[in-house]
């Protein structure tokens, strides 16, 4: 048990105060003790895009909060910097918005801090007036069929970590010595891996992809790529976008079972815009007979990939001396009532699908963060009301903890708007007791140097930052992530 701090129940006066004044003076104690009303001290749990959108709205209507994000990662941006595809640089650009709201002078980053393990919930309460927890959908779904856990079976979530560089998953080597790849799963996720299996080693090498990833990636023997759905082309969860840019994939051609488009031409009008648009380029796509020179490209090409429809996963076959998975057998299925909410139901009728690659790309899943927060474990998500957590005064969420791992980074920041607008208009009615002031940062840094955890604050991901951004120059990357905890923190110890 670590030692209780005086911070807990007055105002702090410890021996750290001194150790970084400067420090001390951006986290606004002084202005907590002089002014009437005490500073408002809010932290935020996860530097993904829902705790940096949190803090900018908060930072941004609120002209003295101070808002302190802790991140358990030495670096920041979530699923911005170990989610989205390599080959997205655009999507990334998101971090300069990002860069400027941790510069603030109202706003701090403390990396390297597991909030719920180095410091819990109970103790951030007592040194903030309000929490707002955003750490995200971290964890996997499981697919619950027998032969899950064979060699040659990886989870989306793993696997995306390793060609990202999440420290977690850099020992993962995933074994792409097998043609054939099957991903259970039809959304972004999906197409994401299915396009970093196929695309031309070229296109990627210029991206921030870790290096081992391009490495194995250069020796991989995947040519054909199926992504299998349990529902119909009506129910796919990509979007068209993404979409497109698998049908363009350099080096790659589709291959399509006509049958699974037939009538749907005709349905078209009936549908609403999005998956209109979206079915459209799937029926052009899959019934219209290729151009000339679409043709000839495609007849050039060495690799491919093709949507599997009405399958549902029931096992993963194992190989003649049972110790990898060869292939994957699927229950045929098909659709009870219409649209969205249309469900898939066994027909009775299997069919086995050779393979020695398995991705299961299902989803995330959020995980509780400590026993006196509410959590759904159901659905994987914190009650709340408008970010509000039910029954928690003064706890608040937003991003995926709050509605569950979908959506896009732009659905994150209105989620998360929501969110601290609701945190600032409690703190105007009075809702969110203001009545003590809080000691905020300097006691919690407090009580993480005596557990012997030293926080990374924003400056320090910056060196970060410029040592990989100098190491990608070297080879023609936009950046070559550190891939491994220990050398981030050495990169920035004093
Ligand atoms: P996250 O981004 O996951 O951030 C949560 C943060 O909390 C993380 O930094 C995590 O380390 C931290 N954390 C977790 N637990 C703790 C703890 N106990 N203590 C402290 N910190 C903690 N959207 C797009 O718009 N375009 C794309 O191209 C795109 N690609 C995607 C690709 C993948 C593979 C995935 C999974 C998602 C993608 N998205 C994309 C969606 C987008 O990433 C999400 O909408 C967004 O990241 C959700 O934000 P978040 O802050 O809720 O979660």
């Amino acid at each position: 048990m670590a030692p209780r701090c005086s911070w807990m129940w007055r105002l702090p006066r410890c021996p750290l105060l001194g150790r970084n004044l400067s420090t001390t003076r951006r986290l606004g104690a002084g202005r907590s003790l002089s002014s009437k009303s005490p500073t408002p001290q809010i932290c935020v749990v996860g530097s993904g895009p829902a705790g940096f959108y949190t803090a900018q709205h908060l930072l941004k209507h609120h002209s003295e909060a101070i808002v302190d994000i802790y991140e358990k990662l030495p670096v920041p941006f979530g699923l911005v910097r170990f989610g989205v595809a390599p080959d997205h640089p655009e999507v990334k650009n998101v971090i300069n918005t990002f860069t400027q709201t941790a510069r603030s002078e109202r706003c701090n980053f403390l990396g390297n801090v597991t909030v719920g393990r180095d410091v819990t919930v109970e103790e951030l309460q007592r040194a903030y007036h309000a929490i707002v927890l955003s750490y995200g959908a971290e964890d996997k779904k499981e697919l619950g069929i027998p032969g899950e856990k064979l060699p040659g079976v990886y989870s989306a979530r793993d696997f995306v970590g390793w060609y990202n560089g999440l420290p977690d998953n850099r020992y993962l080597s995933p074994d792409l010595s097998s043609e054939t790849a099957v991903i259970l799963g039809q959304g972004n996720v999906a197409l994401d891996i299915a396009r970093m299996l196929l695309s031309p080693l070229e296109l990627l090498e210029k991206t921030d992809v870790a290096q081992p990833a391009l490495e194995a990636l250069s020796q991989s023997r995947v040519k054909k790529v199926w992504l299998v759905g349990r529902r119909g082309p009506l129910q796919v969860a990509f979007t068209i976008k993404e979409l497109r840019e698998m049908i363009n994939l350099p080096g790659t051609r589709p291959i399509y079972d006509p049958s699974d488009f037939q009538g749907l031409g005709d349905i078209l009008k009936d549908l609403p815009r999005p998956r209109k648009r979206l079915t459209e380029l799937l029926v052009k796509s899959a019934l219209e007979e290729p151009g000339e020179k679409e043709a000839v490209r495609r007849a050039q090409c060495t690799r491919e990939w093709g949507l599997r429809f009405f399958r549902s996963p029931i096992a993963v076959l194992p190989s003649e001396d049972g110790k990898r998975a060869s292939g994957v057998r699927l229950s045929v299925t098909r659709l009870e009532g219409s649209g969205e909410s249309a469900v898939s139901v066994p027909t009775g009728e299997t069919e086995d699908m050779p393979c020695g690659l398995i991705f299961s790309s299902i989803g995330y899943r959020s995980v509780p963060i400590s026993p006196g927060v509410p959590f759904l474990p159901r659905q994987g998500i914190i009650p709340n009301s408008m970010g509000r957590v039910l029954g928690a005064p003064g706890l608040y969420c937003s991003g995926w903890v709050k509605r569950g791992p979908t959506g896009v980074i732009t659905t994150t920041m209105t989620d998360s708007f929501d969110t601290a607008q609701s945190l600032l208009e409690d703190l105007k009615s009075g809702a969110l007791n203001l009545s003590n002031s809080r000691p905020g940062a300097s006691a919690i840094r407090e009580l993480l140097l005596l557990r012997g955890v030293d926080p990374v604050s924003f400056s320090d991901w910056e060196k970060i930052d410029a040592v990989e951004t100098a190491q990608g120059l070297k080879v023609g990357k936009p950046r070559e992530k550190i891939l491994n905890t220990e050398e981030m923190l050495q990169l920035v110890s004093r």
